[in-house]
């Protein structure tokens, strides 16, 4: 009798045509080196190959509320920063992974916690979270770290970033890249205010991630605030505080070679 486990991988793909095609590539690869692929997240596999853009990584992500089963992603998309493989490098891939030519790599989320006059909500983000207003308006927030009174910030929003994030909405926004295994957290200002009536920091903060990052929406923002996560929006009645950290939970990913991260920055930036 056969006792051995079967090996699974779960193929989340988008529904590109490119994509569709090298996920057809990769199960009849994968198949033949006696994996059972899923087309849908399987919580028995050993990996998440994730087929898309950066958006299909940070949709399967969310879908999949942060599993610990390692991704690795093949870039079908746009820019695909968190897609490391191409399309034409499958066979290399499935041959390195094979032979266990790779180590898993943390990433580190940030969590939000959002207390309003009648509930907390929870949030977790992969590369961001956004607190700005709603309909285009100016926005007050009192930003503390750790407890200390940093600035009353004016203008369109702040971001929170993790590292595997500074390189997206933080990057446009002036913020600095951050290599992906350092725990900390980016505060990025969108469009601060500097005049003679408000005043904010011009430039963004890099902080220990353990740090609590408070902003409290001024009294009359209250209601006009909004969170996005990733590029999900969402609204909250009434909120008092929002509370930012690291969060406990991790993700992981596959890397095969330790330039893998600098080769990936120079072929999508420069
Ligand atoms: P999207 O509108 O397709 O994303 C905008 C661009 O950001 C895409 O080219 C995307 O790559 C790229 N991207 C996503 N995560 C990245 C990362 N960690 N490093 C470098 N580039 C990254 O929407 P989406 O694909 O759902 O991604 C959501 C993200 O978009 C948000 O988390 C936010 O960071 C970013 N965003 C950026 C701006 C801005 O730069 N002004 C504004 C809003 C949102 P793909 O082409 O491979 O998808
Ligand atoms: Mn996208």
């Amino acid at each position: 009798m056969n006792t051995e486990k079967t090996k699974i991988i779960n193929l989340i793909s988008n529904k590109n045509f490119e994509s569709k095609i090298t996920s057809k590539k990769l199960t009849e690869r994968l198949t033949n080196e006696g994996y059972t692929v899923f087309d849908k997240y399987n919580g028995e596999a050993e990996l998440n190959i994730c087929v898309g853009g950066d958006g299909a990584f940070l949709r399967a992500v969310h879908r999949n509320r942060f599993p610990i089963i390692p991704f690795i992603g093949i870039n079908t998309g746009h820019l695909g920063f968190f897609q490391e493989i191409l399309p034409e490098n499958i066979d290399e891939f499935v041959d390195n992974y094979i032979a266990g030519n790779y180590f898993v790599e943390e990433m580190s989320l940030v969590d939000a916690e959002i207390h309003t006059v009648s509930k907390t909500f929870y949030l977790t983000g992969v590369n961001e979270i956004v607190i700005k207003g709603i309909k285009s308006k100016v926005i007050h927030l009192e930003v503390n770290i750790d407890g200390n009174h940093l600035e009353r910030f004016s203008g369109d929003g702040i971001i929170v970033s993790t590292p595997a994030g500074s390189t997206a909405y933080n990057f446009s926004s002036g913020g600095s890249i951050v290599y992906p295994s350092l725990n900390t957290l980016q505060i990025t200002p969108l469009s601060p205010i500097s005049s003679k009536v408000y005043r904010s920091l011009p430039n963004s903060a890099v902080i220990p991630g353990d740090l609590v990052i408070t902003i409290k929406p001024e009294y009359r923002y209250a209601n006009s605030t909004l969170l996005v996560n990733d590029g999900m929006e969402f609204k909250y009645d009434n909120i008092n505080v929002i509370n930012l950290q690291i969060s406990d939970k991790k993700i992981y990913k596959l890397n095969f070679n330790k330039d893998m991260y600098w080769n990936n920055l120079r072929s999508k930036f420069l």
